[in-house]
């Protein structure tokens, strides 16, 4: 028997896992989803009921008492949110949630949920794997020439992730010039609404769980990298005008805000002062790791996420083992 799963199973079923979580029990973890699928109900309802056994789920307003003014949360605890608005939460993950009593909170993209526009990278992947084309050379700002051969769905898998990657690191008006080329680029006719199975929930969806347990923020308008803003006006726009639209669905302002993309390189001081300035009482990045009394509020750290990781992976992250 190979090593790894005997090394595996001490851990989970020799008290090492029960250890690494004891160790890191005054520690609060914010877990980060994005998508949720029909297939994946059964391990997402897998998920939460560990979160209710071996853990204390709490609400993001807790995670900010605690933060900012150090009061006590229970020992293991979890905060679930989950980024960009996708209908598929309300659809699959909700109900498990609302079934097991575990407070949420979701932030929104508010130009998807007001059917403005769908999230640029779901328009990138939809060109690549629509092009008729068999190779693509692609030019992104001042950046070389990239070509790019599409013969099958790995290459085209492959030449999408390059290029939303490469397109992260760009102007946001170099970023928005390639997405509205893309059905030149592309040969490509772009649909107006989002193909199934990526569709935005609705506000009234919103408000319906605002009702049962779920909380919500905004994520901006339109998910662009805050730091690429070129101007002061945009980022006041993306950020105010967010939290204004949630505010106006749901008739209170929300509290927490989430960064788009959220590394660090993606926040810097002008960004993150912003938020502070917005009135916000947390601000969420995907910077990995824990919480804890006195951390920078603005810059909350949370664990990817996802319902089809495997158990083993899953019980770990949650646990500590590995984050940093
Ligand atoms: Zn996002």
């Amino acid at each position: 028997m190979p090593i790894k799963p005997i090394l595996q199973r001490i851990l989970h079923n020799g008290g090492g896992l029960r250890l690494i979580r004891w160790q890191n029990g005054s520690r609060n973890r914010i877990l980060t989803y994005h998508n949720f699928h029909s297939v994946g109900t059964e391990d997402f309802e897998k998920q939460c009921e560990h979160f209710r056994h071996d853990y204390n789920p709490v609400s993001l307003d807790e995670v900010a008492a605690f933060v900012r003014h150090g009061k006590a949360l229970p020992r293991n605890s979890v905060a679930v949110t989950v980024d960009d608005g996708y209908r598929d939460f309300y659809l699959y993950a909700y109900p498990v949630l609302k079934r097991y009593s575990i407070p949420a909170t979701v932030f929104l993209m508010t130009d998807f949920l007001d059917c403005r526009a769908w999230p640029w990278w779901d328009q990138l992947r939809y060109a690549f794997f629509h092009t008729p084309l068999n190779s693509v050379s692609l030019r992104i700002a001042e950046g070389r020439q990239m070509p790019h051969r599409l013969l099958d769905p790995a290459s085209r898998e492959m030449a999408f992730e390059e290029t939303v990657e490469a397109l992260k690191s760009v102007p946001n008006s170099d970023r928005l010039a390639f997405i509205a080329d893309l059905p030149e680029a592309f040969q490509v006719n772009m649909p107006a609404d989002p193909p199934p199975g990526l569709e935005p929930m609705t506000w009234d969806e919103v408000r319906e769980m605002a009702l049962n347990g779920i909380s919500f923020g905004p994520h901006t308008k339109s998910h662009p990298i805050l730091a690429s803003l070129e101007s002061e006006e945009q980022l006041r726009e993306e950020i105010e005008g967010s939290k204004l639209r949630v505010q106006e669905e749901l008739g209170r302002a929300p509290a927490h805000f989430c960064y788009p993309n959220g590394r660090r390189v993606d926040i810097d001081e002008r960004v993150r002062s912003a938020v502070e300035r917005a009135g916000f009482l947390t601000a969420l990045s995907t910077e990995s790791g824990w919480n804890e009394a006195g951390s920078d509020p603005y810059l909350l750290k949370r664990l990817s996420m996802k319902p089809s990781l495997s158990t083993f992976f899953f019980r770990q992250q949650l646990a500590g083992f590995r984050v940093k």
